[in-house]
């Protein structure tokens, strides 16, 4: 466990697993902040791909 010090509002933060402050909600900034940061919107953006790609997909059909 290591202290990390909120860039927003200067609080001492011991919780490693934290992306965000506790006290003021905002992001902690941190290299493996960041890195979890990534590891859970790229599903999301994959998900919001395929039903573009489908999307467009059904519309080519249509148009056919
Ligand atoms: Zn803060």
């Amino acid at each position: 466990m290591a202290e990390y010090i909120c860039p927003h509002c200067k609080q001492p933060i011991y919780d490693d697993e934290a992306l965000l402050c506790l006290y003021c909600g905002q992001s902690l900034m941190r290299p493996v902040g960041f890195m979890g940061k990534l590891k859970y919107p790229a599903p999301k953006i994959i998900m919001i791909f395929i039903v573009v790609l489908l999307l467009v997909s059904f519309t080519i059909l249509i148009i056919r």
